[in-house]
């Protein structure tokens, strides 16, 4: 826990990224968890994993960007990558934070600038996802998505299971028909608003999918917890929910031995890529999950290897 707590804090460290970043065994490690640094290592990996019968959401890497300028040009990557995604009929969304496009500056121009993408990728037939940051984001994240898919079906957003309002969060946007990743939850957060403890974060994820699955919306279930996923099967089972109403979702690197379990069983599987030059927050985060990853790089920053 003090590990976790640590990792989180330091992916929030302007001093630390350069340091880690410039590192060739860090960059090494990280690749486990990055696609790589361009759009074309990120195409390349969702291909792939087409091939192999799973969809991917690609994750152009960044967070907290400050200026406008910035928040614009990050909208034009994003319009050309669906253009993209179009053109070579790639099976993939995108997934994206709003403080890339300017949450931080100004929540009207960051409204603007999503709305924007997310009506070129609804007339492309495709989806933005709108990932979920730091409890600092949740209200406007959610706030923002209701405004959008009032206006564009092709948007949806995350709920993690480690907050208590959650539940409450999952009904409002389920009346408005919106698309919802369940997640576990990635940042350090307070024991006054997400449950500190595992065993309460799983049960209300479960508790959470038995909402989501029969509301007859398309969601995602995003983790790698075996037991989370062995409930989700059990539950879609006992309720026929079709194996085409949802689909399961996982991180790319992450598991891939249950990634392939889940496709070789017929169950639908989208596996989030991330990628681009910005990778160390994500990278601390996959860290902080799991202490196997910690020691791994630790073993590979020693001398001699
Ligand atoms: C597709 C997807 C999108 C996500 N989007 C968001 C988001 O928008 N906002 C957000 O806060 N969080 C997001 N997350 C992260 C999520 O909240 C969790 O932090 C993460 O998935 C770990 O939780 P878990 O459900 O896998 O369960 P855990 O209980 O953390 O892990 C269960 C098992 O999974 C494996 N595992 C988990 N993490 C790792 C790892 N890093 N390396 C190796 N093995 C691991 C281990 O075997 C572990 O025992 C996303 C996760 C996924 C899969």
């Amino acid at each position: 826990m003090v590990t976790r707590a640590l990792l989180l804090k330091l992916s929030e460290s302007k001093r630390l990224a350069p340091f880690i970043m410039s590192n060739d065994v860090s960059r090494r490690v990280a690749r486990r968890f990055v696609a790589g640094e361009t759009l074309d290592d990120a195409f390349e990996a969702a291909r792939i994993l087409n091939k192999a019968g799973l969809s991917a959401s690609l994750d152009q890497l960044g967070e907290n960007v400050n200026d406008e300028t910035g928040a614009r040009s990050t909208v034009d990557g994003y319009l050309a990558t669906f253009d993209r995604i179009a053109r070579q009929r790639l099976d993939a969304n995108v997934s994206l934070k709003l403080t890339q496009l300017g949450l931080d500056l100004n929540e009207t121009l960051c409204e603007e600038l999503v709305g924007k993408i997310v009506e070129h990728a609804t007339s492309l037939g495709n989806f933005v996802r709108i990932d979920m940051e730091g409890s600092a984001y949740t209200q406007q994240t959610v706030e923002l998505t209701k405004r959008v898919r009032a206006k564009y079906a092709g948007v949806g957003t995350v709920m993690q299971a480690y907050l208590y309002r959650a539940e409450q969060d999952v009904q409002d946007l389920l009346r408005l028909g919106c698309r919802l990743r369940l997640c576990k939850g990635a940042y350090k957060e307070p024991p006054d608003i997400a449950f500190p403890n595992k065993a309460d974060v799983d049960a209300n994820y479960v508790k959470l999918m038995k909402i989501l699955l029969p509301s007859g919306v398309y969601h995602g279930i995003a983790t790698h917890d075996p037991a989370m996923i062995q409930a989700t099967k059990d539950f879609v089972r006992e309720k026929n929910v079709g194996r085409d109403q949802f689909e399961f979702q996982m991180l790319y690197g992450i598991r891939t031995d249950l990634q392939e379990q889940l496709v070789r069983e017929g169950y639908r599987l989208r596996i989030y890529i991330p990628f681009g030059t910005d990778w160390f927050p994500y990278f601390m985060r996959r860290l902080a999950e799991r202490p196997a990853n910690l020691m791994f790089f630790l073993r590979n920053l020693m001398p001699g290897r």
